[in-house]
């Protein structure tokens, strides 16, 4: 089984081999190969090197970057035929499966294949298709940061860490919080923001040197001119001052010169980081390591930002461009219960909020549809299950259907529909109990599987709607495993024993207190029933832990032995 980091600029292949990965390089010794497709003049098709080279010469020859178009319908023609982003895909990712049989010498049909975070669903979906043309079968697709994160607490999984993970690449960028502790990596939060990479630096600092020098490429040279703005662009990572070649003579550009050229881009990244710490509650204080991924972060303008943001100097202990193989390549040694890598534990987070559509009374103060309702919030780790009750329109309204969608836009329309499912019998009869309430509850797994289950809270009837995030990469019964190992999961926390107990013990010592304590008591009680409601095991175990040290204190202080707490 081969890790392949798909990049938006370059790809990489890696092995898990003798307690080690290890990213394996072409017949030119080459490790990065140019995520690049073309045609060359006779019609045959480049990969890599080859292709990029030929793009320098001629521009609509080929396509570099489609990993940006991945999951839409865009559309490329060149070599007399029709391509797409999962075509190109799986041209390079052939090239990979190449790279590595030669390599390795014996044929390979598994990988385990990077994404950023912040993909979706359906350009996960993209990657698994692009995968199968390529004669690959995808074992698991992983956040790219998240791969950065095993590749680098596989080497120190006993050291308690806070790190994050800043990954600027080519196209993309993805910031990720980890907690590695004990074997176990935590990913406690993510953002990112699809459209935003090195080659937006580059577009920059092309246009602001064209305004400058008044001056624009023809278009026959205007391939040749990105890659000399490209090159100055990887100088000024190293150097203060680069030379550049524009409408003929040599002009200067300073780190100034580029730091003012793309000040606009490097804002963008401001409110991803603060997005993601604010996600995980972590303050930049509380960081012990940034660790630098993707073949950007190496820009001193970067540097710059993220000591401004973060107050501190980001290490780059590992490559940031071989990184993310590399840790594909441990996750592939996971996959295939390698013995080096069997004591790392992985613990994920849902990248997006899962909820369903449903109408509410609009700002005309008529009912309006459309409204998104989160049931799952994004960043909450997964396996997680949570519920919430929702009610028909009319005592009339029969029917519901229920429309289930990702995002975290404030209308659904803004959001990604990726399954529905309709439950019926919902007329208000007299005298029946919770008459038109639904119980909607979401259970969602590492696999990627949202089960969903709608009960018609006055009849007890079930529907069940299970979506997958890649459909057909689990059988049946592993879809059917995954799902019961969720069960347990699914007791509303206020249903649960030691809470229940907690709760009564509670109310008892209230009937014992008078004034001050009997409020604060009060007071105590409410904001652990408010943490039950929220379903959230960050929040409820900090509050039941407060309620049973008032509680202890009470007994304590009457000499009455306490019956045993439990946990939350
Ligand atoms: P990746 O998607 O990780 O391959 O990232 C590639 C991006 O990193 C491209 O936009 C490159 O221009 C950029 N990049 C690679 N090396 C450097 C460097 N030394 N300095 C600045 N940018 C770089």
């Amino acid at each position: 089984m081969i890790g392949i980091d798909l990049g938006t600029t370059n790809s990489l292949v890696a092995v898990f081999e003798n307690g080690h990965p290890r990213v394996l390089a072409n017949e030119l010794g080459e490790e990065l190969t140019p995520s690049v497709v073309a045609a060359a003049e006779d019609g045959r098709i480049l990969v890599g090197r080859a292709a990029k080279d030929r793009l320098i010469v001629d521009p609509g020859s080929g396509m570099a970057c489609f990993k940006r178009d991945m999951g839409t319908a865009a559309r490329y023609r060149f070599g007399g035929k029709d391509w797409n982003p999962v075509t190109c895909s799986a041209m390079i990712l052939a090239e990979m499966k190449r790279i590595a049989e030669m390599q390795l010498g014996s044929a390979v049909t598994e990988a385990v294949i990077t994404v950023p975070a912040y993909f979706h669903d359906q350009q996960r979906q993209a990657t698994v298709e692009a995968a199968k043309i390529a004669g690959l079968k995808v074992e698991r697709i992983i956040n790219e940061p998240t791969a950065a994160a095993l590749a680098y607490g596989y080497r120190n999984p006993e050291q308690e860490t806070q790190v994050l993970v800043f990954d600027l690449g080519g196209g993309t960028f993805d910031v990720t919080l980890l907690e590695i502790f004990d074997g176990v990596v935590e990913v406690k939060s993510s953002a990112g923001e699809s459209r935003l990479g090195g080659e937006d630096y580059t577009d920059a600092l092309c246009a602001w040197l064209e305004k400058k020098h008044a001056w624009s490429p023809e278009r026959s040279q205007a391939g040749n001119w990105r890659q000399r703005v490209e090159v100055a662009k990887r100088m000024l990572a190293v150097h203060e001052l680069t030379r550049v070649s524009v409408n003929g003579s040599l002009v200067d550009v300073t780190r100034d010169d580029f730091k003012d050229a793309t000040a606009s881009i490097t804002a963008r990244l401001r409110p991803v980081v603060t997005r993601c710490m604010r996600d995980a509650g972590i303050a930049a204080s509380d960081l012990n390591d940034v660790l630098l991924v993707g073949g950007a972060s190496r820009m001193s303008a970067v540097h710059e930002f993220i000591h401004d943001q973060l107050k501190r100097i980001a290490t780059a202990k590992l490559d940031p461009d071989r990184v993310v193989a590399l840790g594909a390549a441990v996750q592939a040694g996971l996959c295939a219960n390698d013995a080096a890598v069997g004591d790392i534990v992985l613990t994920d987070v849902c990248p997006h909020t899962l909820g369903i559509e449903m109408a509410k009374e609009g700002g005309s103060g008529r009912p309006e549809s459309g409204f998104f309702a989160p049931i799952i919030d994004r960043n909450t780790t997964v396996p997680v299950s949570r519920s919430r009750v929702f009610n028909t329109m009319h005592p009339q309204q029969d029917i519901v259907e229920v429309e289930v969608f990702q995002g975290e836009a404030r209308m659904t329309k803004d959001n990604q529909k990726i399954g529905q499912v309709a439950v019926n019998g919902l007329r208000h009869v007299p005298g029946q109990k919770h008459p038109g309430e639904i119980d909607i509850r979401f259970s969602y797994d590492m696999n990627g599987i949202l089960e969903v289950e709608v009960t018609v809270l006055s009849s007890g009837q079930k529907k069940r709607l299970v979506i997958e995030q890649r459909p057909g990469s689990l059988s049946k019964r592993e879809i059917e495993e995954a799902i019961a190992r969720m069960q347990p999961l699914k007791l509303h926390p206020r249903d649960l024993l030691p809470n229940r107990a907690r709760l009564e013990r509670a109310n008892r010592v209230y009937a014992e207190l008078v004034g001050h304590a009997r409020d604060h008591l009060d007071s105590l009680t409410n904001q652990f029933e408010a943490a039950l409601e929220s379903q959230d095991p960050h929040l409820i175990k900090p509050s039941a832990a407060v309620l049973d040290s008032f509680l202890r204190s009470y007994f304590e202080h009457e000499g009455e032995r306490q019956p045993g707490s439990a946990d939350a």
